[in-house]
């Protein structure tokens, strides 16, 4: 008789390749709701449910997991978790795949704190099985009311959670910890969206603009230099705001002088955003040359709101090898002491 698989396990990584995929957040949940309703069942009681077919009377078990978590426990690979471990290969080229390799980090994720959808360790334990080095917390600012954005002492209070969770991995024996930030936004006047103090206290803070997109190109660009100028902002996220594809619809750039923003990001020595959500791929790939020549330092930023989408990376990297931007412009290919020690060297 084969062994058993764990069939929460087979539920989770479905979930995540789902995610990954970036499929409908509901059909994600699907997987992940009825790992957690089965994982609370008495011992026994799942396998007892499997053999007389009574999964799906479990409020939140279709029969879609009821199915796989019978193929699970037969021993078998779950024909559905099959099928997409089959298409989720990742048919990189050698270039992207070096670059990806070379990354140790993200510097931009979204918890549940704010607008992301699972908990900071799920996040932080996804980070490290990826193999990154460390996870740059990024949770929104209070201004962004409707992706719950932290005040001053939600965020406080945040930091005492980081702390307590990076303890847990060193006594794990774990290199890997959760770094400290925030997106912060850019308001309408190029100030930011948190307390000097707190901002002061951040290992690294990105700075967006998610308000007023349609600003005139001036103000915009007196927006955006003033922000990169600021010592407490360390990277610029997604910098045009375009919407590519996807569910919240298009959403065409902000319009702004790219030769005064990038020659900002150089002399504050601050690094420019690639984002690698598939919905946002920003900056377009003409604006990202620009950066380039400017001399502008970048950061290959997953912005995940999921697990799953913390592996959207190579993203990022394909449009960084396509537009010829070398490993060592990228701070995040740095090890966590000198992206700490760069991000202090703005103040
Ligand atoms: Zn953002
Ligand atoms: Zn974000």
């Amino acid at each position: 008789m084969p062994t058993a698989r764990d069939p929460l396990a087979d539920l989770r990584r479905i979930a995540y390749l789902l995610e990954r995929a970036h499929e409908k957040t509901y059909r994600v949940r699907a997987f992940r709701g009825a790992a957690a309703v089965l994982g609370k069942l008495p011992e026994g009681e799942l396998a007892a449910r499997a053999k007389a077919g009574t999964l799906t009377d479990l409020a939140g078990v279709g029969d879609v997991t009821a199915r796989c978590v019978v193929e699970s426990l037969n021993g078998e690979e779950p024909v559905y978790l099959r099928r997409l471990e089959a298409t989720a290969g990742q048919d990189l080229d050698e270039e992207t795949r070096g670059l990806l390799e070379a990354l140790r980090g993200d510097c931009h994720a979204h918890s549940d704190w704010s607008d992301g959808g699972s908990p900071i360790d799920e996040m932080a334990l996804t980070a490290a099985g990826l193999g990154h080095e460390y996870l740059v917390l990024t949770d929104h600012s209070p201004r962004l009311t409707v992706a719950r954005g932290l005040s001053a002492e939600r965020l406080e209070e945040q930091l005492g959670v980081v702390a307590d969770l990076n303890a847990g991995f060193a006594e794990l024996g774990m290199s890997f910890r959760i770094l400290t930030g925030i997106e912060v936004d850019i308001l309408a006047d190029g100030s930011l969206d948190q307390t000097d103090e707190l901002l002061a206290r951040l290992d690294v803070v990105v700075g967006s603009v998610h308000s007023n997109l349609k600003d005139e190109p001036e103000v915009m660009t007196r927006r955006m230099v003033t922000a990169l100028a600021n010592p407490h902002l360390d990277i610029l996220g997604h910098c045009t705001g375009r919407l590519i594809t996807g569910g919240r619809g298009t959403r065409p750039e902000s319009r702004f002088d790219p030769a005064a923003v990038f020659a900002a990001a150089v002399e504050h020595d601050k690094a420019i955003e690639i984002n690698s959500r598939p919905e946002r791929l920003d900056p377009p790939k003409r604006l990202l040359r620009v950066a380039l020549e400017t001399g502008c330092r970048f950061s290959i930023d997953t912005d995940a709101h999921a697990p799953g989408q913390l592996d959207w990376l190579s993203n990022g990297c394909a449009r960084a090898v396509a537009c010829g931007v070398p490993a060592e412009r990228i701070v995040n290919t740095l090890p966590a002491a000198d992206l700490l020690a760069w991000a202090a060297s703005h103040g």
